[in-house]
């Protein structure tokens, strides 16, 4: 597995530290260390809540807010008398480590499975679910709606239909790509539910088309994920597809 090879990260993660050592690294370093350690990715759209402990994250938020103030000194705003910029950094820390990027550095929401008791095995859609994401390339705002297509068998677990818009959440809430946001979430569902058959589409707007680059103002972006059943029968497919025609039209 290929290790991290910029410089900076080399120099922060020497074979072995004691816990003394550690405690003297900023809670990043720290962080960046364990994760190192157990040879884990820790890409924008990875969780990496196991590797972070009690208390951190309020270390990890004073840690990006003075970063931040270093980038608004860069772009040479003047934070101290600028009332409007003042606060500035301490709210764009608090809002990606407490909101936007949240699914990053919280576990998963608990979620109830409940056997298959009535051996339901028709075409079950959630949808559509409203994701708030944020692209991994500017770090701009995706809004969009993504459909979920189920197709149980006798030994799927079933999970109650909020818990799927939560599961949603949390793994949009992360700086993404559409495409392997997408796929993420059919892997997590997969694994939780064990359907014959899986079909997620995600439509999102991705603010980085309106904001900069073309500024285009049509920019929605569709992507979809067919496992199972939905690859191999097309008529389960088209079934799910109109569906979701008939509920967004
Ligand atoms: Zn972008």
């Amino acid at each position: 597995m290929p290790r991290m090879t910029s410089p900076s990260t080399a120099k922060a993660t020497p074979i072995f530290r004691s816990e003394d050592e550690l405690a003297s690294l900023p809670a990043s370093q720290r962080i960046r260390y364990r994760l190192v350690q157990a040879d884990r990715r820790y890409h924008a759209n990875d969780n990496i809540a196991a590797f972070v402990r009690e208390g951190e994250l309020v270390e990890l938020k004073a840690e990006v807010q003075a970063k931040l103030q270093e980038v608004l000194e860069a772009l040479v705003i003047d934070t101290d008398s600028d009332h409007n910029t003042n606060e500035t950094a301490k709210r764009v820390a608090k809002m990606y480590i407490d909101e936007v990027f949240r699914g990053r550095y919280v576990p998963m929401p608990a979620v109830t499975e409940f056997p298959n008791a009535e051996r339901l095995n028709e075409l079950m859609i959630v949808g559509p679910i409203t994701v708030r994401s944020a692209c991994s390339h500017h770090m701009c705002p995706i809004f969009g709606k993504v459909w979920i297509g189920i197709l149980p068998n006798e030994h799927s677990n079933l999970i109650g239909l909020s818990k799927y818009a939560r599961i949603a959440e949390w793994i949009m809430s992360r700086p993404q790509i559409q495409e392997e946001a997408v796929t993420m979430l059919a892997n997590e569902l997969q694994q939780r539910v064990r359907p014959d058959g899986l079909g997620i589409v995600m439509e999102a707007d991705h603010f980085c088309m309106h904001w900069r680059g073309v500024k285009d103002t049509q920019s929605a972006m569709v992507n979809s994920v067919m496992r199972g059943a939905f690859l191999k029968d097309a008529n389960l497919r088209r079934e799910f597809l109109s569906l979701l025609t008939r509920r967004t039209g």
